[in-house]
């Protein structure tokens, strides 16, 4: 689907339900697709993506921010302590902090590097064992411990079960948010993404709806 149909939804959504125009921002999730396919939507002037890997996003987007100014890129995939530094040198914002080791280790290069990536904690709403992120009910301890650390959490971050109603994992995690007092919520994909605006998302995560279907080789 153009890049456009998919704005014009977000808008759409926007304003059925009230919200202000442009207060759900688009993430458009480009881990895998091929480059011609994320240059073509750099071109249409789209500069806020999403990569999952660290290694992946490293390969291609150093070239890429400096041929297209403004580029504004966030981590939306599991992050290894070991990689921490590079992703805090590639990253404006990192959407996966969900344990307490990695938050010492974000803290510790904050101060060596001079400079913070914007920082998601992300939450397993769904409870589930094979997913990352914090446990609902671990959310508010692991949120002042990392505002302990002089961690600024500016959002909250969630992935629904797949056979779920997303609109339910939303509604909580903007519950979280609310009694933390954190502004930003990335939720909703391409399945679901106006469900989540409906909720409340600020930033919207959206890969195949706008690329195609990823192949994996
Ligand atoms: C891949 C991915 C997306 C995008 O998924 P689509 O279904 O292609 O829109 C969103 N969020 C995360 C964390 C992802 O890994």
């Amino acid at each position: 689907m153009p890049l456009s149909d998919i704005l014009d939804r977000i808008r759409a959504e926007e304003e059925r339900t009230g919200r202000a125009p442009g207060s759900a921002r688009l993430v458009a999730v480009s881990k895998v697709q091929p480059l011609e396919r994320v240059i073509a939507v750099l071109e249409e002037g789209h500069r806020l993506f999403g990569e999952n890997k660290v290694q992946e996003a490293a390969a291609k987007w150093p070239e890429l921010k400096e041929r297209f100014p403004g580029v504004e890129l966030h981590l939306i995939g599991p992050l290894q302590t070991n990689k921490v530094r590079q992703a805090m040198e590639l990253f404006d914002a990192i959407e996966t902090l969900d344990r307490p080791k990695l938050a010492r280790s974000i803290a510790r290069l904050k101060d060596e590097l001079g400079h913070c990536p914007r920082l998601f904690v992300q939450v397993n709403t769904g409870e589930e064992e094979q997913k990352a992120g914090i446990m609902p009910a671990d959310a508010d301890a692991f949120i002042a411990e990392c505002r302990g650390l002089g961690l600024e959490i500016e959002g909250l971050m969630c992935i629904p079960p797949a056979d779920e109603e997303p609109s339910l994992h939303f509604a909580l995690l903007r519950k979280i948010a609310g009694r933390n007092g954190i502004a930003e919520l990335s939720m909703g994909m391409s399945g679901d993404f106006e469900k989540a605006v409906a909720q409340g998302a600020t930033y919207l995560r959206v890969g195949s709806a706008i690329f195609g279907e990823r192949v994996y080789s």
